[in-house]
């Protein structure tokens, strides 16, 4: 599942430029990204090959690196592209055929050690994704949209799904630590910034201290509060656009923006972890934000129960 794009998208969107396709400087930062280690953005690219146990074992006994994760679901063993970059050697011939058709660029690039020059790279193929996104959703506070999948009716079959949502939303996901992540980065990027302003304020919850209510505080208060809020935020923009303009470190103007700020980030993950984000996450007990995100995605790709097998 993916492509060499993939790999530029998952880097750019560190500057809100995710949707731009430009070949020639593709490849020139996909060879920048490998000789200067900036290996997340290749964890978006997910390979199976069908192959038995003992084979998987085999691969296991062989590494003598333990940040390598490589699986068994189904018959296939999974991995993303940066574990087979880290342990091709001990990859079957064929699939490194098929990885090379792949992802031409990528591949091209790690076989020259990231040393390829620019007119070696302007000939070799670079491959994109088909579409932007295969299905979107909108949520009261942002929006889903799935990117790819890779499904064999497996435990780790992989979803890839990009996500707009509000600073304190993401914070929630992430702690969803089985999968990949690759977010807009502040400290790069004033570009597209953009606020979550809630349609009603709802009540806290008396019985649950994280909760709440799917009530709105009585009027007039619900009203002039958001105009408060928005009253805020349009500040905080102003302040956070004055200190940039006079030459503040954005990574520190960013300080003054509210959480209700969006953020944007490229979120892979294997089935059964998204089982599992799906049963917590649509629960009455999480935030009604994230939980619309979560309903999203279940509609988008199903729920299949395999987080069951986790008695904890
Ligand atoms: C309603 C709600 C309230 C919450 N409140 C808080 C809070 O107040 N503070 C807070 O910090 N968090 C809070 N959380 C986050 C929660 O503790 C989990 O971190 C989060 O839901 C991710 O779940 P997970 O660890 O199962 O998922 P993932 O991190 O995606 O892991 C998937 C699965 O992989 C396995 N796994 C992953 N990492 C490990 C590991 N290191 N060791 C063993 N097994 C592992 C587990 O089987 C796990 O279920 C809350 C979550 C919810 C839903």
């Amino acid at each position: 599942m993916g492509s060499d794009q993939r790999v530029v998208r998952c880097a750019r969107v560190s500057f809100g430029r995710d949707e731009v396709i430009d070949a020639p400087r593709d490849k020139k930062l996909i060879r920048y990204l490998y000789a200067h280690r900036h290996a997340s953005p290749f964890e978006h690219n997910i390979i199976a090959f069908s192959a038995t146990k003992e084979d998987w074992l085999e691969i296991l006994r062989e590494i003598n690196n333990p940040t390598v994760q490589i699986y068994y679901s189904g018959g296939y063993v999974w991995l993303n592209l940066r574990n087979l970059i880290n342990a091709y050697e001990l990859m079957p011939k064929e699939l490194l055929e098929a990885v090379r058709d792949r992802f031409p660029t990528v591949w091209s690039v790690v076989e020259s050690g990231g040393e390829i020059s620019d007119e070696e790279l302007e000939h070799i193929l670079y491959t994109t994704d088909e579409e932007f996104v295969r299905k979107r959703k909108e949520t009261s506070s942002g929006w889903v949209g799935l990117v790819d999948s890779l499904e064999l009716g497996t435990d780790m079959d992989y979803y890839t799904f990009v996500v707009e949502c509000p600073l304190f939303v993401a914070r929630q996901w992430h702690r969803h630590r089985f999968g990949s992540y690759n977010e807009i980065s502040r400290r790069y990027t004033s570009y597209g910034v953009r606020f979550y302003i809630p349609g009603v304020l709802r009540k806290q919850a008396k019985s649950n201290k994280q909760a709440s209510l799917d009530e709105a505080i009585e009027e007039p208060f619900n009203s002039r509060i958001i105009s408060m809020i928005v009253k805020v935020v349009d500040t905080s923009m102003e302040l956070y656009e004055s200190m940039t303009q006079v030459g503040v470190a954005k990574e520190l103007a960013r300080g003054i923006l509210p959480q209700f700020m969006k953020t944007k980030y490229y979120w892979t993950v294997p089935r059964i972890a998204l089982d599992n984000f799906i049963t917590l996450r649509t629960h009455e007990g999480a935030q009604k934000e994230i939980r619309e995100f979560a309903q999203a995605i279940k509609s988008m790709v199903g729920y299949k129960g395999t987080d069951k097998k986790n008695k904890l």
